[in-house]
């Protein structure tokens, strides 16, 4: 009878890790399915992804705390072509789901659901335009979005209300999450930190999980630190400025953490598809990010602190400005211009947006913080070179800073 009732146990716990992981399974092959055609931003594809999204959240038991509903709509300008001077009016979604404790306080929860469609915008595929699946990027994020909305329904942790938000047009530009930012559904000041999963569903055999931000708050590496990790090993980076829908909220001086299991050789292709996904992985980072949610589960607020790359070569680098918007969703060598502002130092020295500085004066830039780095040697009515790449062309720009 013992052993019997041990067995009984024993299935009911293997039919529960089975079924966690199933449910991620679930959700990863069915959002990056050629079906959903690489759920491209403004498309009937990325439409239908939106309504997936949201009946999941309604069978978890989440409230809709969208504009219109569920969802919050907003447009965008589509650019296939950065160097293009008009693009094309779309409107995406935010899918938007709360679970009320009636706390003072919320926790932001987000992943992204868009992808690059048949390839034409950010792709490094090369051929016939193809269906980018995006399993990894991010069908993991939203199906780990998925696993923490189930697991804080269930096994609640009431110290913080939960939002939970799966951005649109992320591979476009963060439009999604600059929009939610800029038009918060409540009140951003309520808001204690904001956790953003993009690309975990790669755990390798390593088990390294890399979590950018850590230099956001004090309390981050304090508290990864003591939690338990499921033998994942952690490793941080500093800065609240990266290439995904975290960086929207770190510049309303808000707290963030973006989870990612690493870069690899079918990133932005076709070949990122659902087989290659590590579910046990994914089960394993859910149940982490969430033992990091029960840690602070009793603190309403987190200190927030502007990471130091960013902000100590920031206020070096006020002295002069170029009047170009970084593209903070460029993660190549250089830095990709974003827009120029009219009758500023890089539209009078002829920049254009799409345009990749490579070079200002003596300092190669490889990226955002060099640029930075390459601005602060110069003053106001100095001039210097600036190499840029444009269509793969090498081109010296002369600048005159302000
Ligand atoms: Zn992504």
């Amino acid at each position: 009878m013992r052993l019997f009732a041990s067995i009984l146990v024993l299935c009911f716990a293997l039919t529960l890790t089975a079924q966690d992981t199933l449910q991620l399974q679930v959700d990863v092959v069915y959002l990056s399915s050629n079906l959903l055609r690489g759920r491209e931003a403004g498309t009937p594809y990325e439409r239908q992804a939106a309504r997936y999204i949201a009946s999941r959240f309604e069978e978890i038991g989440l409230s809709p705390k969208g504009t219109e509903g569920w969802f919050q709509p907003f447009e965008f300008t589509y650019k296939p072509n950065p160097h293009s001077e008009t693009g094309e009016r779309r409107t995406g979604l935010n899918v938007v789901g709360y679970l009320d404790n009636g706390a003072p306080t919320t926790v932001v929860i987000g992943a992204h659901f868009d992808h690059l469609g048949m390839g034409h915008f950010g792709s490094r595929h090369v051929g016939e335009p193809a269906i980018h699946n995006g399993a990894d990027d991010n069908a993991s994020g939203v199906a780990a979005l998925l696993c923490l909305a189930e697991k804080l329904k269930n096994e609640p942790l009431t110290g913080h209300n939960y939002l939970f938000i799966a951005f649109s047009a992320e591979e476009l530009g963060l439009f999604g999450s600059k929009y939610f930012a800029n038009h918060p559904t409540i009140p951003l000041d309520s808001v204690a930190y904001m956790l953003n999963m993009d690309m975990v569903g790669r755990l390798n055999a390593e088990r390294k999980l890399v979590v950018n931000g850590a230099g956001t708050s004090p309390a981050w590496k304090e508290t990864l630190a003591r939690i338990d990790t499921l033998g994942i090993h952690i490793v941080t980076t500093e800065s609240g400025v990266g290439p995904s829908d975290h960086t929207s909220f770190y510049l309303k001086n808000i707290p963030v953490l973006h989870f990612f299991t690493g870069q690899h050789a079918d990133y932005h292709k076709p070949e990122d598809d659902s087989e290659l996904v590590n579910y046990a992985g994914l089960a394993d980072i859910c149940q982490l990010i969430y033992n990091l949610i029960a840690a602070l589960d009793d603190q309403p607020r987190i200190e927030f602190r502007k990471t130091k790359d960013e902000s100590e070569r920031k206020a070096a680098a006020f002295k002069v400005s170029l009047g170009v918007m970084p593209d903070y969703t460029y993660d190549g060598e250089g830095m990709r211009v974003d827009a120029v502002i009219d009758g500023r130092p890089g539209a009078k020295a002829g920049m254009q947006a799409g345009d990749i500085i490579v070079r200002i004066g003596d300092v190669e830039v490889h990226n955002i913080y060099d640029y930075m780095e390459g601005l602060s040697k110069y003053g106001k009515g100095d001039s210097a070179p600036i190499v840029v790449l444009r269509d793969g062309q090498k081109i010296t720009l002369q600048a005159t800073f302000e």
